[in-house]
Order: C-alpha cells, then sequence, then structure tokens
C-alpha cells in the first residue's frame, strides 16, 4: 500500500543519490583514464540518462501512467500543500493504491 507521493518521494531520493555518486565516479574516473577510459565514461553518462528516464518514467499508483515530467521535477517539499492530480488519470497523489487481488 502506498500513494504516488511516496513513490515520488522514494525515487527523487533514489534517483538523485545515484546522479551524485555516478557524477562523482565519472570526475573521478576522467582524472585516471583521461584517454584510455572514454568507453567507460560514456557508459556512466548512458547510466546518468537512464536515472533521469526511470524518474520521468515513474508510475501513478492508480492507473500506472508514467508521471512524465511530474516525476522528473518532483522533489520532496513539492506540493506539500494540496494534492496535484496524476496527469492520466486526474486522481490526487495522496490517494492510497487500490486493493491489488
Ligand atoms: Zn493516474
Amino acid at each position: 500500500m502506498a500513494t504516488t507521493r511516496q513513490k515520488l518521494n522514494r525515487h527523487f531520493w533514489a534517483g538523485w543519490i545515484l546522479v551524485v555518486a555516478l557524477s562523482g565516479v565519472l570526475a573521478g574516473l576522467h582524472g585516471l583514464f583521461n584517454e584510455a577510459g572514454w568507453w567507460f565514461l560514456a557508459l556512466v553518462v548512458v547510466a546518468i540518462v537512464g536515472v533521469f528516464v526511470a524518474m520521468y518514467r515513474t508510475r501513478c499508483v492508480m492507473c500506472g501512467a508514467p508521471l512524465r515530467r511530474m516525476g522528473l521535477w518532483w522533489h520532496p517539499g513539492a506540493e506539500a500543500n494540496w494534492s496535484p492530480p496524476c496527469p492520466s488519470c486526474k486522481k490526487h497523489i495522496d490517494r492510497i493504491e487500490p486493493f491489488k487481488r
């Protein structure tokens, strides 16, 4: 049982911690392998883009549709005082996920 807001907050923290960690790896490796490791640097860049794509594709717990920009630009304090609706089903993000059999 969860709400879309809890999911957005979870994706926010996991996503940004990963981006910061990967940027650190990127900066460290750039210093170490200035010429040889370009393919690995490219891999890290792809991983960072992947994290953003995963945030963009955060799904609404009510209808399962990706929240798109709302997921990408979410931060835990955003819309703290009201409950924005899901862009596809228009159900508010603080509604608890329906019981699944
Ligand atoms: Zn929805």
